[in-house]
């Protein structure tokens, strides 16, 4: 992934650097910086209008982010659904409330300690993955929103996000669960949601009850970051 720094700098968005955040049990928020939801607003302004892609053709609105743009961990997922591009948030259908109830199983609410997004932010006609150029034509609003929110853990939500983000490809189900450092942040892939749905078990070794384990794992790491939890 390019610097994320680099696409701050190149964008109409002004930038702020920052650290910030919060968890369930007190996770503090480490040094909030002014101007930081004025220069969201700002991106999600302009990614509103973009048409930098064909995805633009088809959506009904723009979906940018939920959640809370001073949280030091951010989900990025693939591409909205029917059910997001209706409503403009990311990850309000079924997958995005199976990930809310898996975050809250593992400490972690979904509106105070999580800003979420998506690798493109148009959705795909039918719900086809992106194609590697639309993932291209949009990563540098992701890019911003990366070098914006400022996130010291990031949850990369499938196999498309991983690719979206660090352009690693490979199985989800080797990859999932393996820290990963890239520019002073810890990424760690997870099983979509929607794979979980078609695999409900909640049995000791089952996706659902992996997926379970890697998001205390993160806040483990959000924990450990904040000063609040030894490191391992
Ligand atoms: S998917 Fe991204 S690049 Fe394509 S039109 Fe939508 S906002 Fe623009």
């Amino acid at each position: 992934m390019p610097p994320p720094s680099r696409a701050a700098a190149s964008s109409s968005v002004p930038s702020s650097a920052a650290s910030g955040a919060a968890s369930s049990a007190p996770i503090e928020s480490s040094s909030p910086v002014l101007g930081r939801e004025a220069d969201l607003e700002a991106l999600a302004r302009q990614c509103s209008a973009c048409q930098r892609c064909p995805l633009a053709q088809g959506r009904q609105q723009v979906v940018v982010s939920r959640g809370n743009p001073r949280a030091r961990l951010m989900l990025i997922g693939e591409a909205p659904g029917a059910r997001e591009d209706a409503l403009g948030q990311p990850f309000v259908g079924r997958s995005g409330q199976l990930l809310d109830q898996l975050l809250a199983a593992a400490g972690l609410d979904s509106n105070r300690d999580a800003y979420f997004c998506n690798g493109v932010k148009c959705r795909p006609p039918a719900n086809r993955k992106p194609t590697a150029l639309e993932l291209a034509a949009c990563r540098p609003w992701l890019q911003l929103q990366i070098a914006l929110v400022q996130p010291q853990v990031v949850v990369l939500v499938g196999a498309t996000a991983l690719q979206a983000v660090l352009a690693l490809k490979g199985p989800i189900s080797q990859l999932r669960g393996q820290w990963l450092d890239f520019e002073g942040r810890a990424f760690l892939p997870i099983f979509h949601p929607a794979y979980l749905l078609r695999n409900g078990s909640n049995q000791l070794g089952s996706a659902r009850e992996l997926t379970r384990q890697d998001l205390v794992a993160v806040r483990e790491r959000l924990l450990q970051l904040a000063g609040q939890l030894p490191a391992n």
